[in-house]
């Protein structure tokens, strides 16, 4: 841990220009506080400011003057963006880097605004702390900083809701969602028993759009072992019951995290899902990424699901012990409530359009639409047809759902 000292006398770039004049520009708005703050330091016989100190994520001491009364206390911050000692946009002063031993020697100043907090906002878990103050260091430039603040002015207005309690479940529509972080889905995934087959499922705002008409479905998830909360719809519709999300579990980001860990543990995985060569593409291109990574077995999704004693003999006799299903909802879900008895693996995960995204059939959405929780946008650009029903007529109609439902006093 050590201090930060004053950058050595030095050539002043555009965006360090840029940011001394907004901050000058906000000391000179908010000035007016500042004269109600001293009048109530003096009423309380206090010193009109004292000198704090702040701690970046990787330890840097920030010495700082301080508001001891009144509102906006930690203004005077923007004064060490003026000497250049922090910037608007770098290393996160809320939240502490303990993932990776190489994020200390980071050359990003401590920042008002950071890439990890913008991405805490939507519960993003592509990266960790570690990985994501070294991406920000590698792209560090005017348009990437302008855009983080811009992303994360944007998420707090949509998203906020940092003051509300993070229960471990909560009720969505009749669903019992687990509030989990991806570090503690994947260690649920990866050290299940072999004796007894796990299911874990995701929710969108598909999935409660389908769950609020169909009841087969809404006792399918709720017979699952864990139902974990995928993508901005239900962190809106979290806050609405009064919870903050922990992070956003969706199975596009969790799998590299399990592939990854089964690779360290030595676990295989079946893929069975998805038009035939498509898993065969995805599991290609995972093995690429992870040569460790065992694929036990392939099977396609388009067989006669009223006759699966062929493909759960498969399963059992490839000896996986995690099983990726991606047939889409319900049926996925509700073939997984069907035949998760008959299973010999550890779990199984209901993944939905996943092998469809990892072999390149289809693409992603931009890093910056995912950023602000808006990957559907652009699926709905990638397949307008099919896709219409779920997200022209499906989100407004969960909005309407939120916006009438009637909360319960308890989660
Ligand atoms: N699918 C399948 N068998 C079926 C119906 C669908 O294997 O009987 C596959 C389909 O090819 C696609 C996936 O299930 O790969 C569903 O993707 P979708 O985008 O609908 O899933 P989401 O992630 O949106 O739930």
């Amino acid at each position: 841990m050590h201090q930060l000292s004053r950058p050595a006398r030095r050539r002043i770039n555009s965006f360090e220009m840029f940011e001394a004049c907004v901050a000058c520009s906000i000391i000179i708005i908010v000035s007016p506080i500042f004269v109600i703050n001293g009048i109530l330091a003096a009423i309380n016989g206090s010193p009109y400011l004292r000198q704090s100190i702040i701690q970046d994520a990787v330890g840097r001491q920030i010495v700082f003057l301080q508001w001891p009364y009144g509102i906006l206390k930690n203004t005077l911050l923007l004064l060490n963006v003026i000497r250049g000692d922090i910037s608007l946009c770098g290393v996160s002063l809320k939240h502490a880097c303990h993932d990776d031993a190489l994020a200390p020697l980071t050359s990003l100043k401590p920042g008002l605004f950071s890439l990890h907090g913008q991405r805490q906002l939507i519960g993003n878990i592509e990266m960790t702390h570690g990985e994501t103050i070294r991406f920000h260091e590698s792209h560090n430039s005017f348009h990437f900083n302008l855009s983080i603040m811009a992303k994360t002015l944007l998420c707090h207005a949509i998203y906020q809701g940092n003051a509300l309690p993070t229960p471990s479940t909560f009720n969505l529509f009749g669903i019992k969602i687990h509030n989990a972080t991806a570090k503690s889905a994947v260690d649920t995934i990866l050290s299940a028993p072999k004796e007894t087959c796990r299911s874990v499922f995701f929710v969108n705002v598909n999935s409660v759009n389908i769950a609020v008409r169909n009841n087969a479905f809404t006792s399918a998830l709720n017979n699952a072992d864990m139902v974990l909360a995928d993508g901005s719809g239900v962190r809106l519709g979290a806050r609405r019951m009064g919870v903050k999300l922990r992070e956003n579990v969706n199975g596009t980001d969790l799998l590299p995290h399990i592939c990854k860990g089964a690779s360290k543990r030595k676990l295989s995985i079946f893929m069975l899902g998805s038009a035939p060569g498509v898993a065969e593409k995805a599991a290609k291109n995972l093995q690429q990424q992870w040569p460790q990574l065992d694929i036990a077995g392939i099977h396609h999704g388009y067989f006669d699901k009223n006759h699966s004693d062929e493909v759960i003999d498969m399963i059992n006799a490839s000896g996986a012990d995690i099983c990726l299903v991606a047939m889409g909802s319900p049926v996925q879900e509700q073939w997984v409530e069907s035949h998760q008895h008959q299973l010999n693996i550890r779990t199984i995960i209901a993944v939905g359009g996943l092998f469809d995204f990892y072999s390149g059939n289809i693409r992603r959405a931009p890093p910056w639409m995912r950023e602000i929780g808006m990957e559907w946008i652009f699926r709905l650009l990638m397949e307008p047809r099919a896709k219409f029903n779920r997200y022209v007529m499906g989100n407004p109609l969960y909005l309407l759902r939120l916006a009438f439902y009637n909360r319960p006093t308890s989660h």
